[in-house]
């Protein structure tokens, strides 16, 4: 258990900044997750808080200690990565043994921490199993114990979850955090799926083209994302181009006149929430468009109906599904209206 401080961490390869100056704080026990499109440096910035990166520049710190140029094992991180990466020749208590008996501990501490290990993973009766003899959510949990055996300062999971199924995925995360806490574990989780990410985190850095485009809470990223790039990858959402053209108004591309929030006059695009504009909406809202159902989702849970209001503009409205008999079908005419506070400016 440890703080992990990054201070301006970075990679280049050539030319090529796939890390580009990262800072972050992560707290003693804290689950922080990295989410950036695929490409962004997430794991090679794993890879440099692990030891197996160096970097080109900036440091890293481990409890207090830099640890920016120490090899691999001097340091006392744990990494998963999203091949499961298990010696498919050894049985899984081996497995979970080998990094302990390259840390030279005694046979009776390796024995006792291979078997803790394997019960916190809820896989103690299959230690003499082969890796092919196990599925792919039993492989990783055995991935997990190697790690957890090690007691590492620092978690360091790159993608667990995405060679496992979709059904399986929603299991093995919960799993993982709430080992996590149990644990107090220091944490970085990398993934891609925004799901995943605000399901298990504490805190999330959303990352693009090696760069931190912003750190925060669920909510932080949801409410107030810090740029366009953010608003597009947290949660879902519907951008209409146009242009502020005095505060507080909006014209889109297609000429509609829409209330917004503040915004400096010039190009930009208005972001919308699915969920934050309500269908056959009449008095009280800024907004109130009339258009026409082009695409309609039947989710389950919710209905999503895309409504052309412009040839230019189309937005996506979210119902929340609590059993209407009559959902509105492509061609049907609908109103549909939001307050001006439910949009987000983004300069162009
Ligand atoms: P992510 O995990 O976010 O998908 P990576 O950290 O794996 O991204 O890679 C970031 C970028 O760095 C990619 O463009 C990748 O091609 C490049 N890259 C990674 N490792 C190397 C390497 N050893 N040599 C050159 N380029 C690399
Ligand atoms: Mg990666």
């Amino acid at each position: 258990m440890a703080r992990l401080e990054l201070n301006h961490l970075s990679k280049r390869y050539g030319d090529n900044a796939v890390v580009a100056g990262v800072t972050l704080d992560v707290a003693d026990g804290e689950f922080l997750v990295l989410l950036g499109p695929s490409g962004c440096g997430k794991t090679t910035t794993l890879r440099m808080i692990a030891g197996f990166v160096e970097p080109s520049g900036g440091s890293a710190y481990i409890g207090g200690v830099d640890v920016t140029y120490l090899r691999p094992w001097r340091r006392n991180t744990g990494m998963v990565f999203q091949s499961y990466a298990l010696f498919p020749h050894m049985t899984v208590a081996e497995n979970v043994a080998f990094g302990l008996e390259m840390r030279k501990l005694s046979k009776t501490e390796v024995v006792a921490r291979s078997r803790e290990a394997l019960r916190l993973v809820r896989l103690e009766g299959y230690a003499d199993r082969l890796p092919r003899q196990l599925s792919g959510g039993q492989q990783q949990r055995v991935a997990l114990a190697r790690v957890l055996a090690i007691r590492p300062d620092v978690l360091l999971l790159d993608e667990p979850l995405s060679n496992l199924d979709a059904k399986l995925r929603e299991e093995v995360r919960i799993e993982i955090r709430e080992l996590q806490r149990q644990l107090g574990l220091t944490t970085i989780m990398v993934t891609h799926d925004q799901e995943e990410a605000l399901i298990v985190a504490d805190r999330l850095v959303v990352m693009s083209e090696g760069k931190i485009r912003q750190i925060g809470t669920q909510r932080d990223l949801y409410e107030r994302p810090a740029d366009r790039f953010v608003a597009g990858f947290v949660g879902r959402s519907t951008v209409l181009q146009g242009r502020v053209i005095a505060p507080g108004q909006f014209e889109t591309a297609g000429g509609l006149a829409l209330q917004c929030r503040d915004g400096a006059p010039g190009k930009a695009a208005l972001v919308l929430r699915p969920e934050r504009i309500a269908l056959g909406v009449a008095n009280g809202m800024d907004n109130r468009l009339s258009g026409t159902v082009e695409f309609v989702s039947y989710l389950g849970d919710a209905i999503e109906l895309h409504v052309r209001l412009s040839p230019a503009d189309r937005v996506v409205v979210q119902l929340a599904n609590r059993g209407e008999t009559t959902v509105p079908a492509v061609g049907d005419a609908v109103d549909i209206g939001w307050q001006r506070d439910a949009g987000l400016i983004f300069a162009e």
